[in-house]
């Protein structure tokens, strides 16, 4: 479309005036105006397009406006736009059954939500119930979502202000070889003094007042800390011996993003339940859900279930979940997005870490990378301090800055910058991205010491 910066004002006043925004001082912002987006692009009204390197908030993945999906929304919306959730439908039998065929082991039973926050409150819930425990432990380091459980178990700033209503929750660390709460100095060392640490958390906490571990399998806005191999077995091992359910939280991890269906599958864990949203149908309706180990399932056998969603299986999210995972099946986008890892995104990021001294870690896999920008290398001091703002954040704002100069939209969190794309990206579009974080990080390098 030509550029129409008269329009793109209009629709900045209307939001200006009347949207309040996530997150945000409300006059504070200054949200960019989008007329439309396709693939792995989006575009403003002045006519500047930006390749996308946030995947919306890491949701798109198989990029936007695919036409399948777009089609079958379409052709849902025409046949049966909305049903309540206590009846049987087509189309969210087939989504139930199409992600409890890719979910690990016997989690066989999808409870549908509109989003992830409201995934992890059921599956706290279904976790309690099935227990008769109340205490949730989750690890710092970690999002889970913004709703009252959700956000008390995030371990992140985030959760400060809402820290009033506790809600069982107990923190611990989880490992993170390059910033290791343990000291430790190996991946070996580093996963032995976690799940030590865990142990003793558990121990103290009392072990029969825990009722579930809720952890990401591999945490991402926290910064795509893999776990180092055997973490999550040993985890799973704890939870068994103290009859714990293991949660692991796969909102942003799940549907392809690390080049499998689930992150877990490459641990080997398989957790009793597993929440996602974001990429089971890449966000185009909103839609989560909870993925039900049998056991769990059978606790609500004979027992109603005591929680629901007006919306809990829209049709039109169905059916964009039913053609988005056959999309990615038919185009082998799990399969790509592991590729694209391995051969583009993985050794190009890589080498930016050779020549930028800003440059601290690199970390990641399949299409869920972080670099990990420093002042020194040395002493790994982050380039701006924990949860910074205004000034002291003004070297990650002018290293976001030279990405959006140079056409691509970067994901930003306090420190880190995450190259996390549409899984179907291109191997050229791949490139773009990484030249143009090429040029964007000799601005970070100009604060390195
Ligand atoms: N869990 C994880 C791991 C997430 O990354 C997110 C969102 O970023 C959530 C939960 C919350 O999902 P939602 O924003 O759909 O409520």
């Amino acid at each position: 479309a030509e550029p129409d910066p008269q329009a793109g004002a209009a629709v900045k006043a209307a939001d200006r005036a009347h949207v309040f925004h996530s997150w945000s001082a409300q006059g504070l912002i200054d949200p960019l105006a989008v007329a439309g987006a396709e693939g792995s692009y989006f575009w403003d009204y002045e006519g500047n397009r930006y390749l996308d390197f946030t995947s919306g908030l890491v949701y798109t993945n198989i990029g936007y406006q695919h036409p399948r999906v777009v089609e079958a929304i379409q052709e849902q919306a025409g046949r049966l736009t909305t049903f309540a959730p206590a009846f049987a439908l087509d189309v969210r039998s087939e989504a139930a059954r199409l992600i409890a065929e890719r979910t690990p082991g016997d989690l066989d039973k999808i409870f549908f939500t509109n989003g992830g926050a409201e995934a992890v409150e059921n599956a706290v819930r279904m976790a309690r119930l099935h227990t008769g425990r109340a205490k949730v432990l989750s690890a710092y380091r970690s999002y889970h979502g913004a709703t009252s459980t959700a956000i008390n178990l995030t371990g992140d700033p985030r959760r400060w202000a809402s820290d009033t209503a506790s809600a069982g929750v107990v923190h611990f660390w989880a490992p993170f070889p390059y910033r290791s709460p343990f000291y430790s100095s190996t991946e070996a060392e580093e996963c032995a003094r976690a799940l030590r640490h865990l142990e003793d958390t558990i121990a103290y906490e009392g072990p029969a007042t825990v009722a579930a571990i809720v952890l990401e399998t591999i945490p991402g806005t926290a910064g795509i800390m893999t776990p180092p191999p055997g973490y999550l077995a040993g985890v799973r091992e704890i939870c068994d011996r103290h009859g714990i359910v293991l949660v692991l939280d796969e909102v942003m991890a799940g549907f392809g993003r690390t080049g499998r269906w689930f992150a877990a599958e490459h641990y080997g864990v398989v957790p009793d339940l597993l929440t996602f949203a974001k990429g089971v149908n890449s966000g185009y309706v909103p839609l989560g859900g909870v993925a039900i180990s049998a056991e769990i399932a059978a606790t609500f056998d004979k027992r109603p279930y005591p929680g629901g969603l007006t919306y809990s299986g829209h049709p039109l999210a169905c059916a964009a979940a039913v053609a988005t995972i056959r999309v990615m099946e038919d185009e082998k986008v799990v399969e790509h997005a592991a590729h694209i890892g391995e051969t583009v995104l993985g050794p190009g990021l890589r080498a930016l870490a050779e020549r930028h001294p800003s440059v601290g870690e690199v970390r990641g896999l399949g299409a869920f990378w972080a670099l990990d920008l420093v002042r020194d290398r040395e002493t790994r001091e982050p380039l701006v301090p924990y949860n910074a703002s205004g000034d002291a954040a003004a070297p990650m704002a002018a290293f976001g800055a030279a990405c959006k100069r140079n056409g691509l939209w970067p994901f930003i969190n306090m420190n880190r910058t995450h190259a996390v794309p549409a899984c179907n990206i291109t191997e050229a579009e791949a490139k773009e991205g990484l030249a143009a974080l090429d040029a964007a990080l000799t601005v970070a390098d100009q604060h390195t010491v």
